[in-house]
């Protein structure tokens, strides 16, 4: 087994603000607005790909070409 370091698309998950695959080590660091949850998560944590995001009264919505919309009401509730 070589030791190639794998770059690219691994099994996630991905971090939803930066798209980092953090299933393959890669760590972030969030800007201040990402880290009050202002800022909408424009990748899918699934599967990292860029979602379309829309930003609503109330948050976004964020639509995951495969694994379909998110809003942020569904995170807020905890
Ligand atoms: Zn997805």
């Amino acid at each position: 087994m070589g030791a190639s370091s794998r770059r690219g698309r691994g099994t996630g998950p991905f971090d939803p603000y930066t798209g980092a695959d953090l299933g393959e080590g890669e760590w972030i660091a969030y800007s201040p607005a990402q880290e009050a949850g202002l800022d909408a998560p424009r990748y899918c944590p699934v599967c990292g790909r860029r979602r379309v995001v829309q930003v609503t009264p109330h948050g976004w919505t964020a639509v995951c070409p495969r694994h379909g919309e998110t809003d942020s009401a569904m995170l807020e509730r905890r």
